[in-house]
C-alpha cells in the first residue's frame, strides 16, 4: 500500500489527509505543534491515524509520499532527511491537482493574490460557472477535490505551494506583481524568490496562458529567463498595448483571443491603481474560460472588496478610517498611499520583514501629515521618517494607536491602518489587527 505523510494539521494538511484516504492511500498526519480541535474531528471522522507535539521519524521515514504544509520551511532537519532519503515531498496543490480535471485558474504574486482571486471567482459565479475557489482561502483545494465536482477552480497560490509542485500545471496563470516578501525563506535572495513565483508557469505549454503586470520589471526580466512556453497576455496601466488589457483614458480596453471588451474604471467598487491592475487580470482569466461579456461586466463593478485590504470603515466628523492590516509589506503600503487622495494619518508598525522604506518617502512627504507607529520596535520607523514628517507618536496597542489619530485627524484627512509589517508582535494576526481597528474606531 502507497503510504502518504502528512506533516502540518491545518487546512491544507487536513484536506490533503481526506483526499489520500479517498484515493486509497495509508494515510499518517504528524503536527509538531498541537493540531486545532475541528481538525482532530475530521481526521477521526474519516479514521485517519494522527500524531501532535512532535514527528514520530519511524512513521514517517516510511512514506511513499509527503505532503508538507507551505508552513514548514525546507531547512527543518526532518525535511532534510527525507530528501537526502529520496522521498518526495510535495505541497498540497501538487497532490490535488492530478485528481481534478477541471480548468485551473492558478493565481500568485506578492500583493494582491486574494483580491485578484475572489474577484475572478465572483465573476466566474455571476457569469454562471461551475467554479470553486480554494488554495490560500477558505477550504482546502485538496479538500474540494475529495468532496466537489467543480468545472473550474480558481486558485490562490503562495510560493510555498509552489515550491513543492511537480506537476502542477494550471491551464491560466496570473502573476499579479513581484516585490521583495517572504525572503527569509529565500536565503535573502530576491532572485529565489522570483524563481519560485515563476513555477506556476513551469509546467505550462504553448496552449496554456500566462497573464502577468507588463508594468512589472521583474516580471519581465523573469519571462525571459524562466523560458515561459505559455502565451503570454500582459496587462498594464502605463503603456497602450495590441494584446491583453490597458489603459485608454478611463477605460480599460481588453483584447484577447480575438475577445474584445471596453470597461469605464468609474464603475470599478475598488479604488486604486492595484486595484485596476486587479481587475484587468479577473478580466482577461474570465474572458479566457468564456465568460460572457454582459455578465462580466456586471461582476466587476459588484464587487465590493475583501475586509482587511482598503476596507472604508467609518466616517466620523468628516474623517474616513480605512482599515488595510492585510498590507504586511511595503508595496502594498505603497498602493495605499499612492490611492488616497485626502491628507493621512498613517498608522504604521509591527514585525520588519527586512522592510526597506525608502520608496514610501515621496509619497509619506506628500500626502501624510502624521505618523502613528504601532509595534513593539519602532526604531526603523523612527529613523526613516522621523525628520520627514512633523508629527509622529509611538504606541502599543491598537486602542491607543486610534485615539491618537482621531485626535490629531481633521476635517477631510484619512486615517490609515496600512501596516507594511506582519502583526505577530501584539496581535494574532492581521485580521485580529484588522479586527482590533475597526472595534477601537466603532468606540471612538
Ligand atoms: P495577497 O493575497 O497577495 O496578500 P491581498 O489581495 O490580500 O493580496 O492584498 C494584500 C495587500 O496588498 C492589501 O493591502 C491590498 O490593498 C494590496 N494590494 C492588492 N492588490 C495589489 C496589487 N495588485 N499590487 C499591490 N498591492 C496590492
Amino acid at each position: 500500500m502507497q503510504r502518504l505523510v502528512v506533516l502540518g494539521a491545518g487546512e491544507s494538511g487536513v484536506g490533503t489527509a481526506i483526499l489520500g484516504k479517498q484515493k486509497k492511500y495509508q494515510v499518517f498526519v504528524s503536527d509538531n505543534g498541537q493540531i486545532e480541535d475541528k481538525y482532530k474531528n475530521v481526521l477521526e471522522h474519516f479514521e485517519i491515524e494522527w500524531e501532535e507535539g512532535g514527528h514520530t521519524e519511524e512513521k514517517i521515514l516510511n512514506a511513499t509520499l509527503v505532503m508538507k504544509s507551505p508552513g514548514i520551511p525546507d531547512k527543518v532537519p526532518l525535511i532534510q532527511k527525507l530528501l537526502k532519503s529520496k522521498i518526495p515531498v510535495i505541497s498540497e496543490i501538487e497532490f490535488a491537482a492530478q485528481y481534478t480535471d477541471a480548468t485551473l485558474i492558478g493565481i500568485t504574486g506578492s500583493n494582491g493574490k486574494t483580491t485578484t482571486t475572489m474577484l475572478t471567482q465572483h465573476v466566474l459565479q455571476g457569469g454562471g460557472l461551475n467554479s470553486g475557489m480554494a488554495g490560500n482561502i477558505g477550504d482546502s483545494f485538496a479538500k474540494m477535490v475529495a468532496e466537489e465536482d467543480y468545472d473550474n477552480y480558481v486558485l490562490e497560490i503562495s510560493s510555498f505551494q509552489l515550491d513543492g509542485i511537480v506537476d502542477f500545471r494550471p491551464q491560466i496563470a496570473i502573476i499579479t506583481n513581484i516585490t521583495p516578501d517572504h525572503l527569509d525563506r529565500y536565503e535573502y535572495q530576491f532572485e529565489n524568490y522570483v524563481a519560485s513565483k515563476f513555477r506556476i508557469a513551469m509546467n505550462q505549454g504553448v496552449d496554456d496562458y500566462l497573464i502577468y503586470d507588463a508594468d512589472d520589471p521583474v516580471i519581465i526580466q523573469g519571462i525571459q529567463q524562466h523560458s515561459v512556453q505559455s502565451k503570454l497576455v500582459p496587462f498594464s496601466v502605463q503603456t497602450e498595448l495590441k494584446e491583453g488589457a490597458w489603459l485608454e483614458n478611463n477605460e480599460i480596453i481588453i483584447n484577447v483571443e480575438h475577445k474584445n471588451l471596453k470597461m469605464s474604471t468609474d464603475y470599478l467598487a475598488l479604488d486604486g491603481q492595484h486595484n485596476v491592475k486587479n481587475a484587468m487580470a479577473a478580466t482577461l482569466a474570465s474572458l479566457l474560460v468564456n465568460v460572457r461579456k454582459e455578465t462580466l461586466r456586471q461582476s466587476i463593478e459588484s464587487f465590493q472588496g475583501v475586509p482587511h485590504r482598503l476596507e472604508k470603515v467609518l466616517k466620523i466628523n468628516h474623517v474616513e478610517y480605512i482599515n488595510d492590516s492585510k498590507a504586511t509589506n511595503v508595496n502594498a503600503t505603497y498602493y495605499a498611499l499612492e490611492g488616497i487622495k485626502k491628507p493621512i494619518v498613517w498608522i504604521v508598525g509591527g514585525v520588519d520583514k527586512g522592510n526597506d522604506y525608502s520608496a514610501l518617502m515621496p509619497l509619506v512627504r506628500e500626502k501624510v501629515k502624521a505618523i502613528i507607529c504601532l509595534g513593539m520596535d519602532n526604531t526603523k520607523l523612527k529613523e526613516t521618517f522621523g525628520n520627514a514628517i512633523d508629527l509622529m507618536v509611538e504606541t502599543f496597542s491598537m486602542e491607543e494607536a486610534v485615539k491618537v489619530a482621531y485626535k490629531v485627524s481633521e476635517r477631510g484627512d484619512s486615517v490609515l491602518l496600512s501596516p507594511a509589517c506582519a502583526s505577530f508582535d501584539l496581535f494574532e494576526n492581521y485580521e485580529d489587527r484588522g479586527n482590533q481597528f475597526k472595534e477601537s474606531i466603532r468606540k471612538l
